[in-house]
């Protein structure tokens, strides 16, 4: 394994690679430490085109020892030039991370294939998490997959694909009668009595590191370099967080040249606590009581907040949050344009591209890559009634008169 240990990222002090979270004399996050100078050595661009075309390509920068044992082959998603999109917002070099192409349909199953091959390695024999959603889908379908049992928790309120999605794999479902922030704060209690791994909670370390691929993927796909500029979705800030280290760790281990991308988060208005730090100037996150559509961006006391604020802000970049009316549009404008319909979370992301193109804090000539990070199928109420279709009997005159002659301009043909 080329991780080294846990080390606290507030005061430095490192712990053995176990599945501990806090610093026990500052309470700082703990976070995977490398030898930077074993993955130099062993992690060439040859290595990674002959491995799996799953994240397990990246193995050599992830904290695990062997073999992955739970995969059901996340990541190394599409990534594609966006042109319709781009020339919709003024751009001209905009690219789309496609990641609702992973098993379970967000980039969840990049975190949790990761924290699950760790847990296993460390010896738990049962794996929970506190979810808005798709990490409930994800932690579902690959216990499943590995013969785990968990429990899983979600707010009770969520949208009935994602609670129907996590409970067709026969695990436990609970629902909690309460936001994301109770939740998280009962697994916190759960997790210090039982000897379970909390993805998120006790093994959140492995977990977060998952995130990093992201970037690797992205790099690779454009031939070795670093973009521009990115465009991340955050909920607790560990996604935009990681994959700044993950670009990060790319140019310390020589695969591409030194460089670090502009980092910009996308929130909700209606969730926004780092974006309203980001805003007035703030050093730390006011929490907030989350009301949104984006529910998978729900929440309201995003524990790795501040780190993806100083991201943003050591990279020149911002943290911005759109209305619900933007979400929506968002999440249209990205289907009409690009082929890909998204949830409430790439509706947020794409708004704030929308944006930050329009502001000119994208500049045309920017080379920016999009993340888009979950499935529309699983958010449809967010889009419902706002589609339109024709109904008629199976009558020749009817399409006539009530399609055609309606508002259809029907292209003529070559
Ligand atoms: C969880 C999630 C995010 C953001 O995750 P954080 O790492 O908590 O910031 C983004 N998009 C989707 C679809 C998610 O489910
Ligand atoms: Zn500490």
């Amino acid at each position: 394994m080329t991780a080294e240990s846990l080390r606290c990222k507030e005061c430095g002090r490192t712990y053995p690679l176990k599945a501990l979270f806090v610093c026990e004399f500052c309470f700082g996050p703990l976070e995977v430490a490398y030898d930077y100078e074993k993955i130099r050595r062993r992690a060439t661009k040859e290595r990674i085109a002959a491995g799996p075309p799953s994240l397990w390509r990246y193995a050599d920068f992830l904290p695990v020892n062997g073999r992955p044992a739970v995969d059901l082959q996340a990541g190394y998603t599409p990534l594609f030039r966006a042109g319709r999109l781009a020339a919709e917002l003024g751009l001209k070099k905009l690219w789309v991370k496609n990641d609702t192409a992973n098993p379970t349909h967000s980039f969840k199953d990049r975190v949790v294939t990761v924290a699950l091959t760790r847990a296993l390695e460390m010896g738990f024999g049962v794996v929970a998490c506190a979810s808005t959603g798709n990490l409930a889908n994800s932690v579902a379908a690959h216990a499943a997959a590995s013969g785990t049992q968990a429990f899983v928790f979600v707010p009770a309120d969520l949208e009935i694909q994602k609670i129907i999605a996590t409970a067709i794999y026969g695990v436990n479902v609970v629902k909690v009668r309460g936001n994301y922030d109770d939740v998280n704060r009962l697994c916190t209690e759960i997790a210090s009595d039982k000897n379970w791994a909390f993805v998120n909670v006790n093994v959140r370390p492995y977990y977060a590191e998952g995130s990093k691929t992201l970037a690797f993927e992205t790099a690779e796909q454009l031939g070795w370099r670093a973009p521009d500029k990115v465009v991340v979705p955050v909920a607790s800030g560990s996604l935009l967080t990681k994959i700044h280290k993950g670009f990060w760790e790319l140019g310390e281990v020589g695969l591409i040249r030194r460089k670090q991308p502009v980092v910009c988060g996308a929130q909700a208005e209606g969730c926004g606590p780092v974006a309203a730090a980001f805003r007035e100037g703030l050093e730390h996150v006011r929490p907030v009581k989350p009301k949104t559509i984006a529910k998978s961006l729900a929440i309201g006391n995003p524990a790795d907040g501040v780190f993806a604020l100083e991201a943003a802000r050591q990279t020149g970049g911002v943290i911005e949050s759109v209305s619900e009316q933007e979400i929506v549009d968002g999440i249209r404008l990205l289907a009409e344009t690009t082929g890909i319909f998204t949830e409430t979370a790439g509706g947020v992301t794409t708004a704030v591209l929308a944006r930050l193109a329009a502001s000119g804090k994208i500049h045309p000539q920017d080379e920016t890559v999009v993340y888009i990070t979950g499935d529309g199928l699983k958010t449809l109420d967010a889009v419902a009634d706002t589609i339109s279709t024709f109904e008629i009997d199976p009558v020749l005159s009817q399409f006539e008169e009530q399609v055609l002659q309606q508002h259809v301009e029907v292209i003529k043909e070559p």
